[in-house]
């Protein structure tokens, strides 16, 4: 069965979230941690939590995949700005130590005119400060378009860091197919040359989960625009290609596109009816 979820909001409590999964029809889902333009995190209710994981386990909700706020830099210039990113990356995994088993998904930052090979450093240092020994959560880093000092628009960028990070058994890949398309990998036309040079480079073993988008934007652009699935330069012949792909098809796929819970469910139903069982 494909394993595909959507983007759903945290804001009404964990079990609330729960229900929207079903609703939609996601058996694995994302979620922000905190508002995602920054600011506090709400204390994680006990009570609320238990009925999430009862609602889960009932209904075989699984991969869940807690993003960072968007707002965090990783590798800001900053001292204060990087350290703000450490302190928000650290609360959060310990946050989802109570939901044990969970995703934890990053941008990898912007260098900001530091120059790519400063932003890994800074990157690699913020992972070791932050990771630690007994960690039930899997720390993904995203392939982003490239846009501005983004980085990790490279597989290259991703290695880099992972090689660099102690606890390197704790950090996965979650691929973005609008990012990758945006970045310049051609997911449209050769799929397998994309993920044979992803293999090569960061590993497959490192792939846990992908961002299914269709993108606004043409190809190499690294512009990062999403778009509802079929509505952009990916395409829905591409896009069914990507679920059914024999190294990609296992895992789980969240949808980060423009739409409420009534387009996710129409999405999710739309991509399940693709999905060769
Ligand atoms: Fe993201
Ligand atoms: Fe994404
Ligand atoms: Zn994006």
């Amino acid at each position: 069965m494909l394993n595909i979820g959507c983007h759903l909001s945290v804001s009404g409590g964990y079990a609330a979230m729960a229900r929207d999964a079903l609703y939609t029809g996601s058996s694995c889902f994302q979620f922000f941690t905190r508002n995602p333009r920054g600011g506090g995190a709400k204390p994680m209710d006990d009570g609320d939590i238990g009925e999430f994981l009862r609602i889960a386990a009932e209904n075989g909700l699984n991969s869940f995949l807690a993003h960072a706020p968007y707002t965090i830099n990783p590798c800001a210039a900053k001292p204060e700005t990087l350290d703000f990113a450490r302190r928000t990356m650290a609360d959060d995994l310990e946050r989802l130590e109570l939901l044990p088993g969970s995703y934890y998904n990053f941008h990898p930052g912007s260098h900001v005119g530091q120059g790519t090979e400063q932003g890994i450093r800074l990157i690699a240092e913020s992972l070791n400060l932050t990771l630690r020994e007994g960690l039930h959560t899997t720390v993904l880093l995203e392939t982003m378009s490239g846009k501005g000092s983004e980085v990790g628009g490279r597989f290259e960028e991703l290695r880099e860091i992972i090689d660099r990070v102690e606890l390197s058994d704790r950090l996965g890949v979650c691929l973005d197919t609008c990012h990758v398309h945006d970045a310049g990998y051609d997911v449209v036309n050769d799929l397998d040359g994309v993920l044979e040079e992803f293999d090569r480079v960061v590993g497959l073993e490192r792939l846990r989960c992908i961002h299914l988008n269709d993108s606004k934007n043409p190809f190499g652009s690294h512009k990062d625009r999403h778009e509802v699935i079929g509505g952009g330069n990916l395409g829905l012949p591409a896009i069914t290609r990507i679920i059914n792909h024999p190294a990609l098809r296992a895992l789980p796929f969240y949808l980060e596109t423009p739409n409420d819970l009534e387009g996710y469910k129409k999405e999710i139903a739309l991509l399940r009816g693709l999905y060769q069982e």
